[in-house]
């Protein structure tokens, strides 16, 4: 019996995220088609995408020396330099903002820049305030949730629910609760969102970010599925970047989560902060991924692929996906699916659900289905009320075809057998 800190506890107490990755890795590794994977964020693979990686390998392989820089060399902490220049360049170029290599860390990932964010400006502080981070709309990404060193970090607020169609309906930020008290040290928004598939309009992200100037804090934008790569994004919006703005990429929705490489925009304080960060937990990040995407930033070819193919790959695995949802519950059953305005996912509600979704996985799990229930998404709330967390949950659309259809027709007959035993 080993008795475990204080970190220990929260990092290695069990958590949502850690439950779905074991879910989805063993899923994946086992392969075959028993288990309908509607569970985790895994990326598709695209076979387009997919020979472009195997080009590029081909590429490292063939030139002289750049597969030993790309795996038998330590990059310094902050990330490639070449990667990093590229970057740089391509967002001065394509958005004009004015950012140099300066404005850049590389991480282990999106999930490791978050973990290394939020503890660098949230928790307890040095003069023995506790400060938190404010997600101004819930459900949120899972992956934040256990994220604190030293405890919970998160206080957030429930949506605006606004019913848009028959079976449709859109969250939108309720600014007339948010309110930017003295222990919030940032406000963080995913845009895309995952679980909902939401785009936070220009409009709100243009408030969020004025309330997070006017108070002296972040507004971090965990832009995973956003623009300009992977652009899985299928609404109007504008991506923007501030002093005050921490914005989060990540190359794993392009198609390489196995190369864990993460990438925050932000001011050079913050970049510094990360890449020292990045040298305590790791010394260096993995660089495989950098060296395969470098030339492709280089030429602009990553936008092309973003926009040309794996944009348009998920706007019709979402179109199909709602397609056999509408077809599995029928006209008149009462079900509402979040506008899918980007990301992997669908985000299904069903009022009045006499189970609870974390029940519903439960049943579904065993008829092979694997989901994410709704409540591990609203995380920071505290004693705020919010009655439809348990009638909520998530469904990916990213994997095969048979898979999310027979998956959605196994869904919608446990939710309708839930109401018939009542
Ligand atoms: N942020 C969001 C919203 C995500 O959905 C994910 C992964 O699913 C991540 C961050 C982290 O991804 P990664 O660590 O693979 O970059």
């Amino acid at each position: 019996n080993f008795e475990f800190s204080q970190l220990g506890r929260e990092l290695a107490g069990g958590s949502g995220i850690g439950e779905l990755m074991e879910d989805l890795g063993h899923a994946l590794a086992a392969g075959g088609d028993h288990l309908k994977m509607l569970g985790g964020g895994q990326p598709a693979n695209i076979p387009e995408v997919n020979g472009l990686w195997h080009r590029r390998m081909e590429e490292i392989m063939a030139e002289p020396g750049a597969l030993e820089k790309a795996v038998a060399n330590y990059d310094p902490p902050r990330g490639n330099p070449a990667f990093i220049s590229a970057l740089a360049g391509l967002f001065r170029e394509r958005f004009d903002w004015p950012v140099t290599d300066e404005h850049f860390a590389i991480t282990a990932g999106g999930q490791t820049a978050f973990f290394f964010l939020f503890n660098l400006l949230a928790g307890p502080m040095p003069d023995g305030r506790r400060r938190k981070i404010l997600l101004p709309l819930v459900p949120e990404y899972i992956g934040y949730a256990n994220q604190g060193a030293f405890g919970d970090l998160f206080t957030a607020v429930p949506p605006q629910v606004e019913k848009t169609g028959p079976h449709e309906f859109k969250y939108r930020v309720d600014f007339d609760h948010l309110e930017i008290t003295d222990d919030i040290a940032a406000i963080c928004v995913s845009r895309p969102t995952n679980p909902t598939g939401n785009v936070l309009t220009d409009g709100e992200i243009q408030r969020l970010s004025e309330l997070a100037k006017s108070h002296g804090i972040p507004l971090i934008i965990d832009n995973a599925y956003g623009a300009p790569f992977p652009n899985i994004i299928f609404s109007a919006a504008t991506p923007v970047w501030d002093d005050h703005i921490i914005l989060t990429l990540s190359l794993s929705k392009l198609g390489l989560p196995g190369t864990r490489t993460g990438i925050v925009v932000a001011h050079p304080e913050i970049t510094r902060a990360v890449a020292e960060m990045s040298s305590v937990v790791g010394l260096a990040n993995p660089n495989l991924g950098q060296a395969i995407v470098r030339p492709l930033l280089e030429s602009g070819e990553v936008l092309r692929l973003a926009t040309e193919v794996v944009q348009p790959f998920y706007r019709e695995k979402s179109r199909q996906a709602i397609g056999w949802v509408e077809e599995a519950f029928g006209e008149n059953f009462e079900y509402y699916i979040h506008r899918s305005e980007g990301a992997l996912f669908l985000w299904l509600w069903f009022p009045g659900l006499p189970i609870t979704a974390a029940e519903l996985y439960e049943r579904l799990k065993k008829r092979g289905v694997l989901v994410v229930p709704g409540h591990y998404f609203f995380f920071g709330l505290g004693d705020t009320p919010c009655s439809y967390r348990d009638e909520c949950l998530r469904i990916s659309y990213a994997m095969g075809e048979g898979a999310v259809r027979e998956g959605v027709k196994i869904l919608a007959e446990e939710v309708v057998k839930a109401w018939k035993h009542l």
